[in-house]
C-alpha cells in the first residue's frame, strides 16, 4: 500500500484547523515539506506538547512523507522560545540527514501557512493560491503524528486538545474524536468564572460558540483546543455583533487610517488585500449588488481571517475581518469566482510590522491567561462519543453502520462518496451505535 493509500484509509485530515484531507495534500509535487509546529495562537499548547513528547514519531513521519513526495528537504518549524521542544527535536534530527529545524521569533500569525512558507523559504505563495504553487507542502505537527500512527496500522481516532483560559486546571487532553466538550471541561476542573463563553480553537482565529453550540459541542478531527473566556472579553463582544451592526459601524466610524492594511500579514507578503479599502467600499451601501463587479470587495477572498486587523490594529475597534468573512460567504452564495490577483512586492517594512504574540493576547483581552501554556496531561475515556462526519474540507462522509450495531475501536464507520473530496471516519472507541445522521453516536 502506498503512503497516500495508508493516509486515506486512516482518515487523516489537517489538524491545523481547515481539515484538508491529507492524502490529497501528499499527492501534490513539492520540493520542500514544512512541518508547522509554530502554534502561533496564544493559549494553545497542543503542538508543543506533541513535539516535546513525540519528537521521534513526528520526525519519522516527516521523513516518510518527504521521501514519498520526493522532496529534497523537510523543515520542522517552531519558535525559538520553545526550548524543551528544540532539545527534544535536536536529540532525534541527527538520524535524518534531510530533516532540519527552523526557529521563528514569537510573532502572530507565525503559523499562518503562507506566512510560514515566506519565513522559511523566502517564497511568496501567489494570492489565492496554495503552497504547492511554490513547491511547498505544509503539514501540522499533530497531523504528522497521526501519519505516524497510520504507519503503525492505527486509524485517526484520537485528538490531543488544549483546555485553557478560565478553567481551574488547564490541561492537554488526549481524547477519542467525538468526546463531548462537557467531559473536556470536567477534566479541566470546570469553569473558574461564572460568566464565560467557549471558544473552539485559539483566541484569534477560533470560533466563539453560542450557548446552544457549546452545549452540543464535541471534539472533531480539527479541534485544537477549547478556551473559556469571560463573556465581556473583546473577542467575544466582536463575535456577537450582527451583520447590520458590523456594516453600520464600518460606515460610521472607519477613519481610513490604514493601520489594518499596514499590519495585515497577507498584505505584508505582497498580496493585494487592503482591508481599509474594503471597509470604505462596504460602507457605501448595497454592497451585495456591487460584489460581482467590484474587485476590491472580491479581494476579501484573500483574507486568512487571522484577526490582526480587528483585534490588534484598528484604533476604532471595528471589524474588518468580520466584514471579509461576510463578503467571502456572499461570494460563495452568488457563485462568484474572484479574479486571479497579481502578486505584488513584499512590503519593505514587513520585518518591523510582525506583531508580538504577547501583545496580540493583550489586545484580544486574554492576557491574564496567555502566560500559561498547560503541561498537565490527562487521557480521557468518555462514556459517549458523537462523531461529526463533516469536519473536513469536501463532502460529508456517508455512514456505513446502523443504529444498534456493535463497533470496535478503529473500525470504519463512514466513507466519502466515490470520486469526491472527503475523508473516512472510524469508531473512536468500542461500543454500540445509538444514532446515525450528520453525526454518529457511539455509547460504551
Ligand atoms: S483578518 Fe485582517 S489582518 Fe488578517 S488577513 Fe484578513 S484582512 Fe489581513
Ligand atoms: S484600522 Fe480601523 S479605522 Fe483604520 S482603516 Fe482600518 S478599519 Fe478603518
Amino acid at each position: 500500500m502506498t503512503l497516500t493509500q495508508t493516509i486515506a484509509q486512516a482518515g487523516i485530515v489537517g489538524c491545523g484547523g481547515a481539515g484538508f484531507p491529507t492524502h490529497v495534500k501528499v499527492a501534490t509535487a513539492a520540493d520542500t515539506l514544512l512541518v508547522n509546529a509554530a502554534e502561533c495562537e496564544p493559549l494553545l499548547g497542543t503542538d508543543r506538547f506533541l513535539l516535546r513528547e513525540h519528537a521521534a514519531e513526528i520526525c519519522a513521519a516527516a521523513e516518510a512523507v518527504r521521501a514519498h513526495l520526493g522532496a529534497s528537504a523537510a523543515v520542522i518549524v517552531l519558535k525559538e522560545s520553545y526550548r524543551a521542544e528544540i532539545a527534544a527535536l535536536d536529540a532525534v534530527l541527527p538520524q535524518y540527514p534531510q530533516l532540519r529545524r527552523h526557529t521563528l521569533t514569537s510573532f502572530y500569525p507565525a503559523g499562518d501557512e503562507q506566512t510560514l512558507v515566506y519565513e522559511v523559504t523566502g517564497r511568496s505563495v501567489p494570492p489565492g493560491g496554495l503552497p504547492g504553487a511554490v513547491g511547498c507542502i505544509v503539514s501540522n505537527a499533530a497531523t504528522l503524528y497521526a501519519v505516524w500512527q497510520a504507519l503503525q496500522g492505527r486509524a485517526f481516532t484520537q485528538k490531543y486538545v488544549t483546555i485553557n483560559g478560565a478553567v481551574r486546571s488547564p490541561c492537554i487532553l488526549k481524547v477519542p474524536i467525538g468526546t463531548p466538550l462537557a467531559d473536556c471541561l470536567e477534566a479541566a476542573g470546570g469553569a473558574s468564572v461564572r460568566d464565560y463563553t467557549v471558544v473552539s480553537g485559539g483566541p484569534m482565529m477560533g470560533k466563539v460558540l453560542s450557548a446552544d453550540a457549546a452545549a452540543s459541542a464535541c471534539v472533531t478531527k480539527t479541534t485544537s483546543g477549547f478556551l473559556l473566556v469571560p463573556t465581556q472579553t473583546r473577542l467575544v463582544q466582536n463575535a456577537v455583533l450582527s451583520e447590520p451592526q458590523t456594516v453600520r459601524r464600518a460606515r460610521a466610524a472607519c477613519i481610513q487610517c490604514t493601520f489594518c492594511t499596514q499590519l495585515c500579514p497577507r498584505n505584508l507578503i505582497g498580496h493585494p488585500l487592503a482591508p481599509h479599502a474594503i471597509m470604505r467600499k462596504i460602507g457605501g451601501g448595497n454592497w451585495r449588488a456591487r460584489l460581482a463587479s467590484d474587485p476590491t470587495l472580491q479581494s476579501a477572498a484573500l483574507c486568512c481571517e487571522c484577526g490582526i486587523c480587528e483585534l490588534y490594529a484598528c484604533p476604532m475597534q471595528l471589524q474588518p475581518r468580520k466584514v471579509n468573512a461576510l463578503i467571502k460567504a456572499e461570494l460563495r452564495t452568488q457563485g462568484i469566482r474572484p479574479p486571479a490577483f497579481a502578486l505584488e512586492e513584499v512590503r519593505p517594512m514587513r520585518e518591523y510590522r510582525r506583531v508580538p504574540t504577547g501583545r496580540v493576547a493583550a489586545r484580544a483581552g486574554v492576557e491574564i491567561f496567555s502566560g500559561y501554556v498547560p503541561t498537565r496531561f490527562v487521557s480521557l475515556t468518555p462514556h459517549r462519543v458523537c462523531i461529526a462526519l463533516n469536519s473536513h474540507i469536501g463532502v460529508s462522509a456517508q455512514p456505513i453502520v446502523a443504529v444498534g450495531e456493535r463497533v470496535a475501536l478503529g473500525q470504519c464507520i463512514a466513507r466519502p462518496p466515490a470520486d469526491k473530496l472527503g475523508a473516512a471516519y472510524h469508531a473512536s472507541m468500542d461500543g454500540t451505535v445509538t444514532d446515525v445522521g450528520e453525526h454518529i453516536t457511539i455509547e460504551r
